[in-house]
Parts: structure tokens; sequence; C-alpha cells
């Protein structure tokens, strides 16, 4: 059976001519009537002739994403959603309001085998990637749900996207065409936790898109203590990379850096962090680390991101401490997880959660774990 929702329209219309011996025009308006009416059944796409539906149902599928759980936060107005897979699985997304518009953040694996220390989506390890269909019905179900488009994405919720590289290249491909939703790559922010040969293959692909980089720390040792993947790829590896991603594409890199109290967060780690962006058009992110039951890391103080924001400025570096969002309903970075029974941390607020998807929670997989 063929995955409808995963091919970029070139290789649609090769499939619609080869495998249907259809013409080739109906690989366009069967493309419309998934990427920019973005239907979920074959009857909604009524100019296709009746036949060639059938023919379609026989052969081909579109691959459901169904929203299990809907979270909506009291502080911001924050929205996360649990979407279930045809297959079970679930990941979550993230809807964000912004004065530039709608945000969301979406999920590129099931798990995720990179290991930070930090992160609760890497607890269970990884599940599988998902396709592009399944990265694209995460963007229009949380659309359907809320009954606007989304005015830009960014990929950081459950996942390593460098680690699912051609599934999220399709995604993006599809997502950002004309004859699709038309969003701009300008418009979309990819995170990785630092896969140095993904960096250089989105690099050579010149897409315009936003890298974000998961830094964490200035140096090997303290970055190898909290994120196994600088073993592989370590800090002058990644920022050679980095550097000539900019060179590549003209797009400023913004690094990620979560405070985590009595690791990286001293005074001299700020100047050494500033040391080793010198020179970079770049900006950082700081993000007091968000507490996950499971891990044992504690949030830096007020006071020391504070210090080490301004550390950072007087140094010349271009940095802001991140506004939180949906703290109450665990939506926030490195919160995120597969398995609904970890919505735990806000059962108090459940009353947010919407129709049947509140009673089933007990019913989902992995529920009571
Ligand atoms: N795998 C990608 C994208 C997903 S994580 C990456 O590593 O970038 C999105 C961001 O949240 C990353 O910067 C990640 O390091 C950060 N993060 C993970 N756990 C966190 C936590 N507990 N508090 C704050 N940020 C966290």
């Amino acid at each position: 059976m063929t995955d409808l929702l995963s091919l970029p329209l070139p290789e649609l219309a090769r499939w619609v001519v080869q495998d249907l011996g259809e013409p080739k025009y109906r690989a366009k308006q069967l493309y419309t009537w998934l990427h920019k009416k973005q239907v979920t059944t074959l009857e909604e796409m009524t100019d296709l002739p009746l036949a060639l539906r059938q023919k379609l149902a026989e052969t081909a599928f579109i691959p459901p994403v169904r929203t299990r759980l809907r979270l909506e936060s009291k502080l911001d107005g924050t929205r996360k959603f649990l979407l279930e897979m045809a297959d079970g699985n679930c990941v979550e997304a993230v809807w964000m309001e912004y004065h530039h518009g709608p945000s969301l953040c979406v999920s590129t694996q099931v798990g995720c085998r990179m290991g930070c220390r930090f992160c609760a989506s890497t607890l269970g390890g990884l599940v599988r990637d998902l396709t592009a269909g399944e990265m694209l019905g995460e963007v229009y179900e949380v659309q359907r749900q809320m009954g606007r488009p989304v005015s830009s994405l960014v990929l950081m919720g459950i996942g390593e996207p460098l680690d699912n590289l051609q599934n999220v290249l399709d995604f993006l491909t599809i997502l950002c065409s004309p004859e699709g939703q038309g969003l701009g790559y300008r418009h979309i922010s990819l995170s990785t936790c630092g896969l140095v040969p993904g960096i250089r293959a989105l690099m050579e692909k010149k897409l315009g898109v936003t890298l974000s980089v998961s830094l964490h720390a200035p140096d090997d040792a303290a970055r190898d203590a909290i994120m196994p993947v600088n073993r592989k790829y370590p800090i002058g590896e990644l920022m050679e990379a980095c550097r000539d991603y900019f060179a590549a594409t003209g797009r400023r890199i913004s690094y990620e850096y979560a405070l985590i109290d009595g690791v990286n967060d001293s005074p001299a780690q700020a100047a050494a962090l500033a040391r080793l962006l010198r020179g970079q058009t770049c900006h950082v992110n700081l993000i007091p680390v968000n507490p996950v039951a499971e891990r044992d890391t504690r949030r830096s103080t007020r006071a020391a991101v504070e210090r080490f924001a301004r550390r950072l400025g007087e140094l010349g570096v271009n940095a802001t401490i991140r506004r939180e969002l949906g703290s109450d309903i665990a939506a926030a970075c490195g919160q995120l997880r597969r398995r609904a029974a970890a919505v735990e941390p806000c059962t108090a607020r459940r009353a947010a959660a919407v129709g049947p998807c509140t009673a089933a929670d007990a019913a989902l997989p992995g529920a009571g774990r």
C-alpha cells in the first residue's frame, strides 16, 4: 500500500502515471486535496471519478493522525496535543501563540535515541521514525482542531530531526510547496543536538531554514557529561559545521542553552561560551532547564540565569532568556513524551482536556506506568 501523504508532488505524479496508469494531472488534483485542502478521506475528493477513488482505496492510504488528548495552559493559552498514529504510537505537538501568529512545535520521531541527560523525550529510547506523512498529519490535525493555519513551525518536539533526515526533508518539501500549504522555509526552525553530518547535509540543500543547535555547555568535558552525542561530534567539529552553515545559507544560528544548577551556569562558563562563539553571527537562547520527574537536574536560580545572561551581554554575545510557555501542562522544552501516562504532573488541570480524550486517558497505551 502506498502512503499518499508522504510523497512529494513529482513522486506522486510518477506513481499515478506508472502504477495507476492515470494521466499526470490527476496527481496534481490528488495533491491539492491532500495538502491544500487537507482532507482525511478519499470520499471527500469529489472531483476525482469514483472508479479512481476506488482504485486508490485498494492501493493506497492516507495515514491517520488523531488527537488523543488536548491540554490548554491556563497561563498563556499554549495547547499541547497528544497525537496518535495508526499503529497506536503517540507523539506530542505544542501550539503556541506569538504576536507574529501561531507557531507549532512538532515531533519528528517516536521517542529519541540521543540520550540527553535532562530530556524526557529520550527516556524510553527510540521506537521509530515518523514518516513525512505523519509529520504533515501532526500539522494538519492541529490546524483542524484550532480552525486556523500556523504561521511558523519549529522542529523541536520529540525526536532528533537530523536522525530522520530524509523523511524530514520530504515533510518540509511538501509543507512548503506552493501546491500544498506553501509555508515559507524562513518560517521554519530545525533544532538539533548536533549531528554534524546532518547539519552539513541540510546546509547543502540551502533551504533557508533556521538552524537551532542545542549546545548546553561551552566545553567538551561539560557537554560530554550531559549529551552523549558530544562524544561522537565534539564541540570543535560542531562549531565548524555551524560556521559553514551560516556561510552557506546566510542564516544566523540560534544556540539553545538550558541552564542547569551547578552544571553549566557559572560566570566562568558564560565567559567560556562567549569565547567559543566569538566572531559568529548567532543568537543564544537561555532556557532555565525544565523539571522532568525522572531526571535529577535542577534548574538554575533566577539570579544565576540573569547573571549568566548579563555576562554574555557584557562579552558581546546576543542572548535572551526564553519566555516559558505551557509550563502548567508540561508542554515546555524537554518535557514532551510519547506516553500519555506522563501527562501526570498536570492531572489537576485535566479539566482542560477535551471530550472523549479525558475518559480515554486511563486506557491509553502505557497509561498507569
Ligand atoms: N533533538 C532536537 C530537538 C528536540 S529538543 C534537539 O536536541 O535540539 C528541543 C530543545 O529542548 C533542545 O534544545 C533540547 O536540548 C531542549 N531540552 C530538552 N530537555 C530540556 C529540559 N528539561 N529543559 C529545557 N530544555 C530542554
